[in-house]
């Protein structure tokens, strides 16, 4: 398969869902993501900062850029001038870095909270209790993020009703988050969650955007980078 059918493919799975597709192209070559974005993706996922940095400077300027991996506070400076949606905020700490980048390129970036819904203890995230405490008690000085909603990722399992029970609590954690009234910097749009191995039980249960890797690009390089 190319992955301009691969492409396709998903075009055709999430048509008529209320999910997007975030080409996952991290460790790919510049030559594959010129390949799906002349298939005509524009939105890709990046999970290192320099990474995402040079392929911003290389590639098309219409791309979205999404940065889907754990992100030190000292990298945030080189993407906030640009990047499209953090999905992976895991800390105020990491939120008040977010906002004083944003304040020197005069932007308010886009960011999701990253739920910690999974049973490996090697995942990031809020838990629930943290994510209330700080939804409900935002800070008034975030004047420059702009929280769009919640991203997730399920255990590392073959365990299909697991997988799904962990995307469920996502979703019922968000939709109480949308009927309740929130502070003007948050809104509750966007529910970041399903990968290759798990996408079309997260399209089940309301993903809006779909991080997909290998799916797309075949497996991963790591020796490369
Ligand atoms: C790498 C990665 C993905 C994509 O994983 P695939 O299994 O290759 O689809 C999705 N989300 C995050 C946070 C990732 O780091």
């Amino acid at each position: 398969m190319s992955i301009e059918n691969n492409i396709k493919f998903f075009n055709d799975k999430l048509r008529g869902t209320r999910a997007k597709l975030i080409a996952v192209s991290k460790t790919q070559p510049i030559a594959k993501l010129q390949e799906a974005y002349a298939a005509g993706q524009r939105i890709f996922g990046e999970n290192k900062v320099q990474e995402m940095e040079e392929k911003y400077q290389q590639l098309p300027k219409d791309i979205e850029w999404h940065m889907i991996g754990h992100l030190q506070t000292n990298k945030v400076k080189y993407i906030t001038p640009f990047v499209s949606l953090i999905h992976s905020v895991d800390s105020l700490k990491l939120l008040q870095e977010i906002n004083k980048q944003g304040k020197k390129v005069n932007r308010q970036v886009p960011c999701l909270l990253q739920v910690f819904i999974a049973r490996e203890e090697t995942k990031f995230g809020f838990d629930e209790s943290e994510l209330l405490q700080l939804i409900h008690h935002f800070p008034a000085e975030l004047t420059h993020v702009q929280i769009k909603g919640l991203m997730g990722m399920a255990s590392l399992t073959h365990n299909q009703s697991q997988i799904r029970s962990e995307f469920q609590k996502l979703r019922k954690l968000f939709e109480q988050l949308v009927a309740h009234s929130l502070p003007p910097a948050i809104e509750m749009k966007e529910l970041s969650m399903g990968m290759s191995s798990d996408y079309s039980i997260a399209v089940e249960e309301g993903s809006t955007l779909v991080r997909i890797g290998t799916a797309l690009f075949g497996e991963r390089n790591y020796q490369k980078t």
